[in-house]
């Protein structure tokens, strides 16, 4: 939270004990929140300008002082909001949809198809399996677009999917090093790139499938504001950099394993 000093002594921090008084601006009165210790110099000073200047001194009514009060506090509270938002940075990274349609599309054919074939042959057990395949499909599509989400929350990078049940945190003051690993995948083949972030103790392990990698760079480049000793492997640096980097590499035997 930002400190908001007195503007007459310049060393008081009145963000929590403000107190209204009136300064004389150019022949206009004007509202200020001064300390406590200022408040009763600043009234009388303000009591002699007006007088100075010929103006009729009116002290400040209470209700006046109690709205201008008011006032004061609605607008650090919107300003530590706003600053708020702006240590968390960003929204957290979700999957695009756009991206995970495709993979799961013979989820829903296969399903369908089941569903059809049981029912042109009037076979209850096809038809519950085609429903149930429907449902895994819609379960899985359901957590990707709401329950999975890779966010900053307080000092910390958290994961979370599996509508929420499945959670891997690491506080970013043990951050390590972002690397992206591959795993075996379907048909001897590699997965798509992890975002595996490594702390003292534990890990972050996201597989960038349904993501779009340019929405890791602003992420990245936040946690290596907050910790500069972030290490990141070339392909996260590429990402970091905002060069368009392929998930998709060629397989040499090597990199099957
Ligand atoms: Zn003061």
């Amino acid at each position: 939270m930002r400190i908001f000093r007195c503007p007459r002594c310049r060393a008081e921090d009145i963000s929590a004990d403000a107190h209204p008084t009136r300064v004389l601006d150019n022949g206009v009165e004007r509202p200020v929140f001064v300390c406590r210790n200022c408040y009763r110099a600043a009234e009388l000073e303000f009591r002699i300008a007006s007088q100075t200047a010929d103006i009729g001194y009116v002290p400040l009514a209470i209700r006046d002082g109690l709205r201008q009060l008011r006032d004061f506090y609605r607008a650090r509270l919107a300003a530590a909001r706003t600053s708020d938002h702006q240590t968390r940075g960003m929204n957290p990274i979700r999957p695009d949809l756009g991206l995970l349609w495709p993979s799961f599309t013979f989820f829903p054919l296969a399903a369908l198809a089941v569903l059809v074939f049981g029912a042109a042959g009037s076979d209850p057990v096809m038809i519950v399996i085609g429903l149930l395949l429907l449902a895994v499909n819609i379960a899985i599509v359901a957590n990707q677009a709401y329950f999975t989400t890779l966010d900053i929350e307080g000092d910390a990078v958290v994961f979370r999917t599996n509508f929420g049940l499945h959670e891997e945190r690491v506080p970013i003051g043990a951050l390590q090093r972002i690397d992206a690993k591959r795993y075996p995948g379907a048909h001897s083949g590699v997965s798509a790139p992890f975002f595996v972030a490594r702390g003292r103790d534990s890990t972050v392990k996201v597989n960038t499938k349904p993501y779009r990698l340019r929405s890791f760079a602003p992420f990245i480049a936040l946690l290596r504001q907050a910790n500069s000793h972030v290490e990141l492997d070339p392909f996260w640096s590429r990402v970091a950099a905002g060069e368009d980097v392929s998930k998709e590499i060629s397989l040499t035997p090597r990199s099957r394993w």
